[in-house]
């Protein structure tokens, strides 16, 4: 009898899985197989609320097996050394494996396929599983990656996506699998209250009734903090427990004629964009990608405020407190909460993106750290000087007040776009507000960057 593990990574589906797909037809058995990876519990990546949703999502894996004939195998330990110690034990012929664009990712798979090919064994590794369009598939002439979006966007609409595959009707598993030790989310301290919850049926869910009301008027209030009309498949996507390749399609594929479908298929070409800068450039995780010269600023007392929602910008507290309660927050308030850390404050872009790290649920390498490049100027944006005025943009994006007073329960007696600034209120008044001050004025603020920067 033939046997093939796959390997799931972020690839945490049954749906659109080439991955599982090519290990069924490699070999008569499969071991599904998922390892929960010391390496990247000691790079500090599996931070709680990624901990509870991953729990959701092997939850949902393994029901979806069972309904199926088949069984998760779950372990927990060095990567490389729990592949080959599984491969052994059933005799696999070949590891099947999505690839990945992290550094981290590039090297497992470097070590993987060397320690299988000493066994005897072969690692085959899937391109267009993670991502729509493969990293490094679309370079422009004599380069290896895209460094600005419009061009790279331009060529990934050219592209044709693969067809997305039906979930397997069967996945025969060798007989000896027991029932996995999944590790749940009871006992996972400092989970955000409000984390959405993981799996494969979830994200099915959500994205059939989310396409279904709100694709249509995505370009028209996707930037809408109050309205809450964004996805929300982000934390999928970061898993896999729902296809990129599948929500294209399901989007119509950006039909021009649809702005909403347009503009969202947009922002999935987005997230390819950075997997293809970082599996390029696996260093921009860390340092700049162009670097400005930045000597950012050091102070702990301005970092905690902004981490803590007490900055005195109404808007900027209210995003932060959102990201604590809920681990996610929407992207206009992510480009909001950044701007404001690295260009008002002129604090390093790296504090900000550590801090998301932390809680973002859907917490990710290349989306993270490049959008906070992207924001801090440092990244791919044309425009990197750039600053977002906090309380211009909340008037713009949040004119009615409604999300501030959803956030900050202390200014909800302050009426529509009066929340926004309540240094605005006669010194009596704003005293019966529990809320601090503003950290810094906005036009000094403003001064020292453009003076940092070089540009006055
Ligand atoms: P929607 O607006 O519904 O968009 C659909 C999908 O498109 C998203 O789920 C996401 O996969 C993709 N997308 C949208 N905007 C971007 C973008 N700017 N870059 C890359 N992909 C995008 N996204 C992450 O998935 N993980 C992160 O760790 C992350 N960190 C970010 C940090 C900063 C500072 C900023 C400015 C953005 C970050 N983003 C990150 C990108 C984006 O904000 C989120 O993907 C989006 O807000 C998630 O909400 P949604 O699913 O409702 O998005």
């Amino acid at each position: 009898m033939s046997v093939s593990v796959c390997l799931f990574t972020a690839d945490l589906r049954l749906h659109d899985n080439p991955v599982l797909r090519a290990a069924l037809r490699s070999a008569e058995r499969v071991v599904p197989l998922f390892v929960l990876d010391e390496g990247v519990h000691a790079a500090g990546f599996d931070a709680p609320n990624r901990r509870a949703f991953l729990a959701d999502c092997l939850a949902g894996l393994d029901a979806g097996l069972r309904e199926r004939g088949g069984r998760l195998v779950l372990r927990s330990g060095e990567a490389v050394a729990e592949v080959c110690a599984v491969a052994d034990r059933y005799g696999a012929r070949e590891v099947h494996v999505a690839a990945g664009s992290s550094a981290y990712a590039q090297r497992r798979e470097e070590r993987l396929g060397a320690a299988l090919a000493r066994r005897g064994r072969t690692l085959r590794v899937h391109d267009a599983v993670v991502t729509v369009v493969p990293p490094g598939a679309q370079v422009p002439q004599g380069k290896d990656h895209f460094a600005v979006f419009t061009p790279y966007f331009r060529r990934w609409r050219g592209t044709a996506a693969r067809k997305p595959l039906a979930a397997p009707r069967s996945v025969p598993v060798p007989a000896d699998i027991g029932p996995p030790d999944l590790p749940g989310r009871a006992g996972i301290a400092g989970v955000s209250p409000g984390l959405a919850t993981g799996g494969e049926d979830e994200a099915r869910r959500r994205v059939t009734s989310w396409l279904r009301t709100s694709l249509d008027a995505y370009a028209d209030r996707n930037s809408d903090l109050a309205a809450d009309a964004t996805s929300r498949l982000s934390p999928h996507l970061h898993f896999g427990t729902l296809s990129a390749t599948e929500l294209v399609h399901r989007a119509g594929l950006g039909h021009p004629a649809n702005p909403g479908a347009e503009a969202f298929v947009r922002q999935l070409a987005w997230r390819d964009f950075h997997q293809q800068v970082l599996a390029a450039r696996p260093q921009a995780a860390h340092t700049d990608y162009r670097p400005r010269h930045d000597r950012w600023r050091h102070d702990d007392a301005e970092a905690q405020a902004w981490r803590d929602g007490r900055t005195g910008y109404p808007v900027i507290d209210a995003a932060m407190r959102q990201l604590r309660h809920e681990g996610w927050m929407p992207g206009r308030a992510r480009m909001l909460t950044a701007s404001f850390l690295t260009k008002t404050l002129y604090l390093d872009w790296r504090v900000g993106a550590r801090h998301f790290l932390d809680l973002l649920v859907d917490g990710d390498v290349a989306n993270n750290q490049l959008n906070w490049q992207w924001t801090a100027g440092t990244g791919t944006d044309t425009r990197p000087n750039r600053v977002l005025n906090p309380t211009a943009q909340a008037r713009r994006h949040d004119p009615r007040g409604d999300y501030v007073r959803r956030w900050v329960p202390e200014l909800a007696g302050l009426e529509g776009a009066a929340v926004h600034e309540p240094w605005k209120l006669p010194p009596r008044e704003r005293a019966r507000y529990d809320y601090p001050a503003p950290l810094v004025e906005l036009p000094a603020a403003l001064a020292r960057f453009t003076d940092a920067r070089g540009l006055g």
